[in-house]
């Protein structure tokens, strides 16, 4: 299995025309194409990554995200209250990702057709959505993350699927597979944003707000043992792993997102230990 945990760190000191040093940007994490990237601007600063705003906390705390399709440069602009705006170019770097062929799934959660399907599957992504459009200005994610499970990695992020001989989008998580009932841990601190029992290609799920427009995402769960708005820290159980929603054997499927890009949970944490 290959890793992409890379570290890079950016600092720079840039001078008024005063003379004074102003706070610069500052950057951590991964460019790289499914990668994470968290920052610090001068508080009050305004931001905005290829002219979208990005939300900023008070002390000039904030996060941005790469999509697996994420184009080669991006350009980071930071507007602060006083002195020079910031322009930075990023480069993000690509990835190749491969095919997984999965078959036995049932063919109604392969190809929904009936009508209380299909209106079931519109209400749960409205629901997730909802989730995924909050911008907490909280930085809830500072304490870092952790594999929420201890198991085989038996999906990864990225992957190209074929379901049942059909291609579908692309895995947009890890999956984790481990026995029914392994304890699902929270990946770090935040706030439970949804807990549903049943949801048609999930099943049981939770989501947790880890601040910034950052959530992260647990399904197929077997059992979910926390409530909406509950505040949980990292390593605290949510639930169990299970075999529900769209599925051929339990696992976790982890999903981490940056509002609606979809991020590689793998590059948060450090890779598993064999035998773990
Ligand atoms: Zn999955």
């Amino acid at each position: 299995m290959i890793h992409f945990l890379r570290a890079f760190l950016f600092a720079a000191v840039l001078f008024t025309a005063g003379g004074q040093p102003a706070r610069a940007l500052e950057l951590a994490g991964n460019l790289v194409q499914g990668g994470l990237v968290t920052g610090k601007a001068a508080p009050g600063a305004r931001l905005t990554l290829d002219g979208t705003p990005v939300a900023v906390a008070p002390d000039g705390s904030f996060i941005i995200g790469f999509g697996r399709n994420a184009k080669a440069k991006a350009v980071l602009r930071a507007e602060p209250p006083e002195g020079l705006p910031e322009t930075r170019e990023l480069t993000i770097e690509k990835r190749r990702y491969k095919i997984q062929r999965i078959d036995g799934l049932p063919e109604r959660k392969v190809t929904p057709t009936r009508p209380e399907d299909l209106a079931r599957i519109k209400m749960d992504q409205a629901r997730i959505a909802e989730v995924r459009r909050r911008a907490t200005l909280k930085t809830f994610f500072d304490t870092g993350f952790m594999w929420p499970v201890e198991g085989r990695v038996s999906g990864v992020f990225g992957s190209q699927r074929i379901l049942n001989g059909k291609p579908r989008a692309p895995h947009n998580g890890v999956d984790v597979a481990a026995p029914r009932g392994t304890p699902v841990k929270a990946m770090g601190d935040g706030v439970v944003a949804l807990v549903n029992q049943d949801m048609f290609f999930t099943g049981k799920t939770v989501m947790i707000d880890h601040g910034l427009g950052l959530t992260s995402v647990y399904i197929h769960m077997d059992a979910t043992t926390v409530n909406e708005g509950e505040f949980v820290t990292k390593g605290m159980q949510i639930g169990t792993v299970g075999a529900t929603g769209r599925v051929t054997g339990p696992h976790l499927h982890w999903g981490v997102s940056w509002f609606n890009t979809h991020l590689d949970p793998a590059l948060l944490v450090a890779p598993q230990k064999p035998g773990e």
